[in-house]
């Protein structure tokens, strides 16, 4: 059996691995992608310490880095049901969906999220080229162009205020009659001369020249008149799904489905830790997830030296 192991090769997995194959304990990784959303991201310019950088480099990065250390890489595995201990101490066991089973006395799950799309033509065309989701990161790329942001919830609302101190116009597009974002975020964005607000509209396309975004088209729901909007970039903001549809009844998850974890990363199972855009934790970045990743590594490694083998 493992000592650890660890489900999911993004950020924080890779950070958890390199801080357990560190203190020496048998450390397994299995991942159904290894480099994990890094792999759909171009440019990084908020990973501090390095100005810039892209994902696909990063990802070889962080690959690169835990083959320096004996860590087992299960790459292109799938989890499909982690079965937790019975008594303190014990095994752990997690099943993959290729029906091998493997043994750990500590797991870490990090098996991120997935922006949820609005799966209309030119979307995935114009990916990295003018469709993004995460207004940290890409926001910056925009100054002074206009943009749109899809959904009017509390993250399209706040990604609407923060990209209006930024870029020169923000056009927010909410499917509903009213924006559900909490009533201070929406006074907030009510104060902001350069955002037009439109509700109970349908984003039907998204427009390009080939390389980039020029524009959207959207529907109005009450009148079915079809608009168009000239613009640079679009935000999609519709919900960010945490991959954890194989856990429900293994850990405690929210009602959104992240799961639930203490300030030391460990979940609702002692001896299971969580890190990353999987988690309660907020601000889905990848500094955040590597910081997240070491810490559940040094409390897993805690763990066991506290723990008797059962
Ligand atoms: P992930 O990166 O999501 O990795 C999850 C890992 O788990 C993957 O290896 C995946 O294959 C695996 N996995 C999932 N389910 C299973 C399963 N059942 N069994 C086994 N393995 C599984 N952040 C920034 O800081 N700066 C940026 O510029 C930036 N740009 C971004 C651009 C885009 C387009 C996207 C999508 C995200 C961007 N982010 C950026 C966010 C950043 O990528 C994430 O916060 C970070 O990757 C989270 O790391 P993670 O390890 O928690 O999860």
């Amino acid at each position: 059996p493992f000592d650890v192991l660890i489900i999911g090769g993004g950020p924080a997995g890779a950070a958890a691995a390199i801080y357990t194959a560190r203190k020496g304990i048998r450390t397994g990784i299995a991942a159904e992608r290894f480099g994990g959303q890094v792999l759909d991201t171009m440019a990084i310019e908020n990973f501090i310490s390095v100005p810039h950088t892209e994902g696909p480099k990063l990802a070889a990065h962080l690959e690169q880095h835990v083959r320096e250390y004996e860590v087992d890489i299960m790459n292109l595995q799938k989890a499909a049901k982690l079965v937790p201990s019975k008594v303190p101490g014990g095994l752990h066991e997690v099943v993959l969906e290729n029906g091998a089973s493997l043994k750990s006395r500590t797991v870490i799950l990090s098996t991120g999220a997935r922006w949820r799309q609005m799966n209309v033509p030119g979307e995935d065309q114009y990916k990295n080229k003018g469709v993004a989701y995460c207004p940290h990161c890409d926001g910056p790329l925009f100054k002074g162009k206009r943009v749109a942001v899809i959904g009017g919830g509390n993250s399209g609302v706040e990604a609407a205020i923060d990209l209006a101190g930024i870029v020169a116009h923000v056009t927010l597009i909410e499917y509903d009659s009213e924006l559900r974002a909490d009533a201070v975020l929406q006074r907030k964005l009510a104060t902001l001369p350069n955002v037009r607000i439109v509700t109970s509209a349908l984003t039907t396309e998204v427009h390009g020249d080939g390389e980039k975004v020029t524009g959207l088209s959207y529907k109005d729901r009450n009148s079915d008149a079809q608009h168009d909007v000239d613009l640079e970039g679009v935000f999609v903001q519709i919900g960010l799904v945490p991959n954890t549809e194989w856990l429900h009844g293994a850990v405690a998850l929210t009602t959104r489905g992240e799961i639930e974890v203490d300030h030391r990363g460990e979940t609702s199972q002692p001896g299971v830790f969580a890190a990353g855009d999987v988690t309660t934790v907020p601000y889905k970045q990848i500094v955040i997830a590597m910081g997240e990743g070491s810490k559940a590594g040094l409390s897993a490694f805690d763990y066991m030296i506290r723990t008797e083998p059962a």
